[in-house]
């Protein structure tokens, strides 16, 4: 039997909307054969590995707002949904304000796939691998949704359900998401630890944030969120919790970050063991945070 490495994609039908109601009409109305799609990086290699085999594939980009980077010193960062991830990290309001985005972004396989890939697509393929959602939810992300109802916003952090399931209802498309302006002198750092160093998903992804906060106990704040260690992507808030009330040492960032890997439930899978996971969770917390603790002076 000869194994066919290089299986050529379905047919499907191309969808156009002109408008984000007409999207979503469609795509509620042929909620088990259509879906919508921006830079396919996801889409395309599932249709082609046969995971899912959907007979119209409804485009999603050009759609009223979807291309928009917009920054307001008031109201925060949107990020259209069809804003590519090179965009993104080359943008100086993002660079600026919230630099963990473009580290995220950057993290993600390479140049070429960056031109295609979005961060929406990233969120809304709902791998509990994803790299970018980690800074979408340390940011305090907020989902913009279009429906067959209009429009709605959703919070990222109640966004997700399971790997590949997420709250949208048949006709919902994001069109953006949207960021708060980000606790002043706050720090960030992603920690990717991947088989190799290019276009590979992570085994484990640590996101940590930083900020003074005269509200908490300790004086300071970190978020922090994990990748590849859970069904979904993970906020251990135990951890979060704990260094907020204790003084920050070098020992309160080591027991938070066994805090952390008490919260995961990782899986066995071809890129590593759930022990090693677990193992490589508090490391990378610990590594993460004491960075963070260390730039915020
Ligand atoms: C070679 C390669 C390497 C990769 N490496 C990485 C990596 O290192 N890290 C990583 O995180 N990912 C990686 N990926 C996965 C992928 O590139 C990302 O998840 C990407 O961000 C998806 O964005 P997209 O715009 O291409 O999404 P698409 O493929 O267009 O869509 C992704 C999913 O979201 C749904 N969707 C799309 N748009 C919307 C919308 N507006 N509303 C609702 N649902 C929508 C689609 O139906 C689909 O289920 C890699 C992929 C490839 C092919």
């Amino acid at each position: 039997m000869t194994l066919n490495t290089h299986p050529a994609l379905p047919e499907f039908e191309y969808i156009r909307p002109a408008t984000l109601a007409e999207a979503s009409e469609f795509l509620s109305h042929n909620a088990d054969t259509a879906r919508p799609f921006l830079g396919g990086t996801d889409v395309f290699v599932r249709m082609r590995d046969g995971f899912i085999l959907p007979k119209f594939l409804v485009d999603v980009k050009n759609l009223d707002g979807t291309n928009e980077l917009r920054f307001d010193p008031q109201a925060g960062l949107t990020i259209g949904a069809a804003v590519n991830m090179n965009r993104v990290v080359a943008s100086p309001d993002v660079r600026a304000h919230y630099p963990l985005l473009a580290e995220a972004c950057r993290s993600v396989a390479s140049y070429q796939l960056r031109t295609r890939a979005t961060i929406v697509g990233n969120i809304c393929n709902a791998s509990p691998a994803g790299d970018t959602i980690g800074a979408c939810l340390v940011f305090g992300g907020v989902l913009h949704i279009h429906g067959v109802n209009g429009l709605r916003q959703e919070s990222l952090a109640a966004f997700f359900k399971g790997p590949g399931k997420t709250t949208l209802k048949p006709g919902d498309i994001v069109t953006a998401i949207h960021f708060p302006i980000p606790p002043k002198g706050c720090v960030g750092k992603y920690l990717k630890l991947g088989r190799n160093q290019l276009s590979d998903l992570a085994i484990v992804g640590v996101t940590a944030l930083g900020c003074k906060d005269a509200i908490c106990s300790s004086g300071y704040r970190f978020r922090l969120a994990l990748a590849s260690v859970a069904p979904v992507p993970l906020v251990p808030t135990e951890a979060e919790t704990y260094l907020a009330n204790h003084t920050v040492t070098a020992e309160a960032i080591q027991e938070a970050a066994c805090l952390a890997a008490e919260a995961c439930s990782p899986i066995d899978d071809v890129r590593g063991g759930a022990r090693y996971r677990k193992q490589m969770v508090r490391n990378l917390s610990a590594k993460a945070l004491t960075e963070v603790w260390k730039n915020l002076g």
